[in-house]
């Protein structure tokens, strides 16, 4: 394991490491019987090591759906430290800028869907969902509306963590004891195809959009302001709606003056192989939420993204008073920067397409088998759910997913993502055929040993 001399001096034993871990953090999602601990201490290309020495092979994007060029890429180290002996900081408030933060707001407006002109910064994902239902509400008052407060979010959605963004979000144990949620929030039924049972029989978008329509009657469409979804699901479970959701869940909100805010922050920069996936959904977003992939997570950063007309209304007569600390972070945006020149320079976007189609050959043996009910790829972004029974499709408990997770890290060396009854997969977009293999034959040899009871048998 190489240690860089510049780093400071912290070499306590694994096991030490995973003492402390045990006696000072609170993981997010974590319970606290689940004792045991893996710390990631190295990382390169879609490689990882382990405090113990161990090699992993990471098919969940740094856990968490991003790292799109890769780990450990000495290119991006190297600008941040350049631009720290440059300018490590100076705020974005009122009249200041800087012009790291200019040149990527250029770029991102470039590589934005059409229509998209104006950039505001976050720190991630879930400040971007804040700051994007802020300024809808914002937009429609400046405008004389100001009635328009309402968000319409959909069930499996997840939209982040902070008090916003988490009541936001389509998971009604996220919302469990830290109550009252924002109010003026209404979730509705998600597009998911393999669910038939969610829509009694009808076809999935007649369902929805019907479904929209009502709501929008019965809560009154001026005082909606925006409908937000991520489109194509990510954490729930890379659900895929079909081809006519997103046009005509638009076209209901373009007749009743909602905007629509496109959750970006897993699909963008390439994960499902194109630079915005609200594009090829017939989305037409307002106002586009990004983080993640934007740098590949070698800095917090995230962006939102909106149609000019939007952005103009919002400093008015008294200015636009939402802001955060790290707006526009001269290192953070320089490394985003380098970090979309790599995945342009790379084609990392074609690789995107190429991995989908290695998962979809490699995993071909696990739709056969009576666990999985639906094995679902767009590009880079995979999901495998499980069922305890192929008939009732009823969901394979949670607590299985979570055994087989570990037991493809503990004994094949492979991290997947486990959430809810599905395995989720979105590797670095830097995945090579052979990694991709590997993957795809652990969970294969897993997937078999596994009985509609959740039981796993022994290898
Ligand atoms: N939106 C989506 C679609 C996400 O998947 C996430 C995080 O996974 C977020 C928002 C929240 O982002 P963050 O964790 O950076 O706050």
């Amino acid at each position: 394991m190489s240690i860089s001399p510049s780093l400071p001096t912290f070499s306590p034993s694994a096991s030490e490491l995973e003492e402390m871990d045990r006696r000072y953090l609170i993981h997010p999602y974590n319970r606290w019987e689940r004792k045991n601990r893996c710390v990631i201490v190295r990382g390169r290309g879609c490689l990882l090591w382990d405090a113990h020495g161990n090699e992993l092979l990471d098919v969940a994007g740094g856990g968490l759906f991003l790292g799109q060029v890769g780990h450990g890429r000495p290119e991006l180290g190297e600008v941040a430290a350049a631009q720290m002996a440059e300018l490590e900081y100076f705020t974005s408030l009122r009249e200041f800028s800087n012009d790291r933060s200019i040149r990527l707001a250029e770029r991102l407006v470039e590589l934005a869907p059409e229509g998209i002109g104006k950039v505001f910064y976050t720190s991630g994902g879930s400040e971007g969902v804040d700051t994007a239902v802020k300024i809808a509400r914002l937009y429609h008052n400046r405008r004389g509306e100001p009635g328009r407060t309402w968000i319409l979010s959909r069930k499996i959605g997840y939209h982040g963590s902070t008090l916003g963004a988490g009541s936001i979000t389509g998971f009604d144990f996220f919302h469990v004891g830290v109550g009252p949620t924002l109010p003026h929030v209404e979730h509705l039924s998600p597009p998911y195809p393999y669910r038939t049972e969610f829509y009694g029989g009808e076809d999935c978008t007649d369902f929805l959009v019907r479904e929209l329509e009502q709501t929008i009657e019965r809560i009154g469409a001026d005082r909606i302001a925006a409908m937000i979804g991520e489109p194509i699901i990510g954490a729930g479970g890379t659900i895929i709606p079909p081809e006519d959701y997103w046009p005509r869940i638009r076209e209901v909100l373009d007749r009743n003056g909602i905007l629509m805010i496109a959750d970006e922050v897993v699909t963008g920069f390439g994960r499902t192989g194109n630079w915005f996936e609200s594009v090829p959904q017939g989305m037409r977003p307002d106002i586009v939420i990004t983080a993640k992939g934007l740098t590949s997570g070698y800095q917090p950063l995230g962006a939102v993204l909106m149609r000019p007309e939007i952005g103009d209304e919002l400093p008015g007569d008294h200015g636009f008073f939402h802001g955060y600390t790290w707006f526009g972070h001269p290192v953070a945006t320089a490394v985003a920067m380098a970090n979309l020149d790599l995945i342009e320079k790379e084609g990392l976007l074609d690789r995107a397409h190429a991995i989908g189609r290695w998962f979809a050959e490699g995993l071909a043996p696990v739709t056969e088998l009576p666990v999985v009910g639906q094995v679902r790829i767009a590009g880079a972004l995979g999901a495998i759910e499980l069922v305890s029974d192929q008939e009732s499709r009823a969901w394979l408990d949670p607590v299985v997913t979570e055994i087989i997770a570990d037991d493809l890290r503990t004994v094949d060396g492979v991290i997947v993502r486990n959430e809810g009854s599905s395995l989720l997969l979105a590797p670095p977009l830097v995945l090579d055929e052979d990694q991709a293999r590997r993957a795809t034959t652990a969970i294969v040899n897993v997937l078999s040993r596994l009985d509609g009871q959740g039981n796993l048998a022994p290898r």
